[in-house]
């Protein structure tokens, strides 16, 4: 062989150009690597789902007529970073030229590009030719000057004419439908929730390898595994999406019930994240789906649904990108200076809070949870609680299936923990245990009372809610969006806001046992 081409286990883009040609010169090879089992401690459906899809892509790569090496931890288990593999392989297989792709996290782009400039043989990076904005650094991209994510979503509507008419104006004339989106669930409701559609991938000799070699992994799995490790599953999960939920995304996007445990872990919510961070199907050909459905059948599909579906996947997840790429010490931000340590039910979902006990217990069960669940409950009872932003930033990094840095970082530590200081979002997401009372029936299985504000068994989340605004009065006091919430904390006595007090101090001295 003349080239190496390296593809990273999130990396799976079978329409890349590289693939366009065959050649008897090239060998492409993917590794099941031991230091990326250990930069964090992984949920193993999360591990599960990277080892299936990186063989299917590998077997596919092959039966195309591509010469691929595909390499388990039992082959790679002499190498411990990826440069020690890389150096065996170009010795072995005698190249002199090695090629890889942009890896979306700063940790790998400062190894390889490292490993590269102290080696003797020539290299090139390639485009991973996957997000809508190519370059995160290009001018036109740049986000410092103060532009929000409304701003930027806009911008990518017309620039990549994404429901926008000839003349630039949006279509429905509205560019923002979320005011017809975000109700709770009624019983009825409940009763309607289409089935998830799983797969039965199986995971034998990968759970063996899992096992074997001892990685230190968390959370349950069954026989197979539901996530979707191929193209033709990605396929089936857009298809499905857009037959049965679709319709009801944008009205049920916020919501959240425990009712229904086998129904309700992901609602209306499409779970395509894995296959998409992975990169096993597109956000274009997502989005071209989902408006191809929308075309065909504008009587069961709002525009509002399909408009809240576009936000996320070339609004958010493009923008959280630039922010991940453009603040290079984004994963230091601390700006609340929160100290205290991750409660220990986060590893078991043991705990009275039924709220917690719902999304942590179905994380641990799926390594899923939506959007509302990881920043409203989750994410919102850190934030107030003043947990170590690390600590947050580890849990969300581990637990869920589609959890990499480049996409976790910026939403947790910006977007949930404002530990930014307002690079992401302009105020903090903090709530009370009302917002969770209104969006969810969590609150009626609860062993907390979320009308009670300082009582015992009042909802410990009402009392946090002012403590952490008490608490941050000097940083986030002169904040316009926060004055709302200020004034209403001036307007309690002064009775009230000790025993107010009082309870969150209970809450937090107690902190371990909620
Ligand atoms: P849907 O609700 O069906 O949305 C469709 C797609 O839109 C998602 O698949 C995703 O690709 C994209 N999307 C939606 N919201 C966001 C967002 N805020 N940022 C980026 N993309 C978005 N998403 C990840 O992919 N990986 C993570 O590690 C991750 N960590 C998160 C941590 C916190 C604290 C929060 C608040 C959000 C996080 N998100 C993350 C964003 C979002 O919660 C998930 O993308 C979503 O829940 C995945 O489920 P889904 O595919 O069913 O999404
Ligand atoms: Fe969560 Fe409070 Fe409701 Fe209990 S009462 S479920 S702790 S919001």
């Amino acid at each position: 062989y003349k080239t190496l081409r390296l593809i990273l286990g999130d990396q799976l883009n079978s329409s890349h150009s590289w693939f366009r040609e065959k050649s008897d010169t090239t060998l492409y090879v993917i590794a099941e690597l031991h230091q990326e089992q250990t930069y964090c401690r992984h949920h193993i459906q999360k591990v599960l789902a990277f080892f299936c899809a990186m063989e299917n892509f590998a077997v596919a790569l092959s039966e195309a007529g591509h010469h691929c090496l595909h390499l388990t931890l039992d082959d790679t288990d002499a190498y411990k970073t990826l440069p020690e593999l890389i150096t065996a392989l170009i010795g072995h297989f005698k190249v002199a030229h090695f090629e890889y792709q942009q890896p979306d996290e700063r940790r790998l782009v400062q190894q390889l590009d490292c490993y590269c400039a102290e080696s003797s043989f020539t290299s090139d990076v390639a485009s991973t030719q996957h997000f809508y904005v190519e370059d995160t650094t290009a001018a036109e991209w740049q986000l410092n000057s103060g532009g929000t994510m409304e701003h930027f979503y806009r911008k990518m509507r017309k620039r990549f004419n994404v429901l926008v008419h000839p003349d630039g104006k949006p279509i429905g004339d509205k560019w923002n439908f979320d005011h017809d989106n975000r109700n709770s669930l009624s019983a009825d409701d409940i009763d309607q929730i289409p089935k998830p559609k799983l797969f039965r991938n199986d995971i034998e000799q990968p759970l063996a390898r899992i096992r074997n070699h001892k990685l230190d992994v968390f959370g349950e799995v069954g026989n197979t595994l539901s996530w979707p490790t191929n193209r033709k599953q990605a396929r089936a999960l857009m298809d499905y999406f857009c037959e049965h939920l679709l319709p009801r995304f944008g009205q049920f996007q916020d919501a959240m019930t425990d009712q229904k445990p086998a129904l309700q872990w992901s609602l209306y919510h499409s779970r395509i994240s894995f296959a998409l961070n992975a990169k096993i199907i597109s956000p274009k050909e997502v989005i071209n789906k989902a408006i191809a459905a929308y075309d065909a059948d504008k009587k069961s599909i709002p525009l509002a649904s399909l408009e809240g579906f576009v936000r996320q996947i070339i609004g958010w997840r493009e923008y959280v990108r630039l922010v991940y790429w453009q603040n290079n010490d984004y994963g230091d931000h601390n700006y609340l200076r929160a100290q205290r340590s991750l409660p220990e039910y986060f590893w078991t979902g043991n705990t009275k809070m039924n709220c917690l006990k719902q999304a942590i217990g179905q994380s641990l069960e799926y390594a899923y949870a939506h959007h509302i669940q990881r920043l409203m409950v989750t994410g919102n009872f850190c934030l107030l609680a003043g947990i170590h932003p690390q600590e947050v930033d580890d849990w969300y990094l581990g637990i869920y299936v589609d959890a990499i840095e480049w996409v976790e970082q910026p939403n947790t530590r910006g977007m949930s923990q404002f530990a930014d200081g307002g690079i992401m979002a302009t105020k903090p997401y903090a709530a009370s245990g009302n917002y969770i009372h209104k969006m969810s029936d969590y609150c009626k299985n609860c062993h907390y009372k979320v009308k009670q504000k300082d009582s015992d068994d009042a909802c410990p989340l009402n009392s946090l809610y002012w403590h952490f605004l008490d608490r941050h009065k000097k940083t986030l006091g002169e904040n316009q969006r926060m004055q709302l919430m200020y004034k209403q904390w001036h307007r309690k006595t002064e009775g009230e806001q000790k025993a107010l007090m009082k309870r969150a101090e209970q809450v937090l001295q107690n902190i371990e046992s909620l």
